[in-house]
């Protein structure tokens, strides 16, 4: 492998990676070898089969977990030079996260939730995050819904609010894990439309994990995995 940063353009890339759980006989060999560049702007969907290791690849490329070999860059950054301590910081200050499960703090209002992270990073917001905080509300159409706790808000609207908190940041790269899975079809169509709408007119790079066949129709790019391995794609 070079010691090459990638050029700025890519968001993320991979080189090598494997990951192993267990050892001996019981080992599973959940990434066998998967070299992958994501360029920046762009909405990439990581599909696959069940088990093909799809959010190992995910969590190796946020840094929430540490793969057994290989190398992965995430913004310019090689996330093996990092200790643990900076990795949390890196992950804190330059990525953004969807989770399935929306990961919404029920006794805090839309408003509070989306300026959570910005609070927690123990920033106050400033004039342009503040204009941030409205492009961002008037792209995912919350507006209307800011002094609504989750339990008050629909399933795809608390998605929408989680989608505004990691596009508030200054995060480049946003890894959506499973991001519609709560979700019904409707809503399902909705949210994809809302991360293109964050990748087109906010210039972000999403990155996202999904089983579902329809979400590919919204994707720029699709990585395949298939044990591990990565199958050459349609597209
Ligand atoms: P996918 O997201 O595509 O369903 P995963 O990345 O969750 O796939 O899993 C890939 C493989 O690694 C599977 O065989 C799974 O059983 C195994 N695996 C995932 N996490 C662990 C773990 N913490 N311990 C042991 N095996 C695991």
């Amino acid at each position: 492998m070079t010691n090459q940063l990638p050029s700025p353009t890519l968001a993320a890339s991979a080189r090598g990676l494997v990951k192993t759980y267990g050892s001996g006989d019981t080992a599973v060999n959940a990434l066998d070898g998967v070299d992958l560049d994501l360029p920046a702007g762009r909405l990439t969907a990581i599909m696959g089969p069940s088990g093909s290791g799809k959010s190992t690849l995910m969590h190796c490329l946020a840094g929430l977990d540490r793969p057994s070999g290989g190398e992965v860059t995430v913004d310019g950054v090689r996330l093996d030079t990092l200790s643990d301590d900076d990795l949390t910081r890196f992950r804190r200050d330059r990525l953004g996260f969807v989770f399935q499960a929306f990961n919404l703090l029920p006794m805090l209002t839309a408003e509070q939730n989306i300026w959570l992270p910005f609070e927690l990073a123990g920033r106050k917001p400033d004039p342009a995050s503040r204009a941030r905080f409205d492009e961002v509300v008037g792209v995912l159409g919350l507006a209307s819904r800011l002094a609504h706790r989750p339990g008050e808000l629909s399933g795809g609207q608390q998605q929408r609010v989680a989608i505004a908190r990691a596009l508030l940041g200054d995060t480049q790269v946003i890894f959506a894990d499973e991001p519609t899975g709560n979700l019904d079809s409707a809503a399902s169509a909705e949210i994809l439309s809302f991360l293109r709408r964050g990748v087109r007119e906010l210039g972000r790079t999403v990155v996202m994990v999904t089983h579902e066949a329809e979400s590919a129709a919204y994707a720029d790019d699709i990585v395949t995995l298939v044990d591990g391995r990565r199958q050459e794609s349609a597209r």
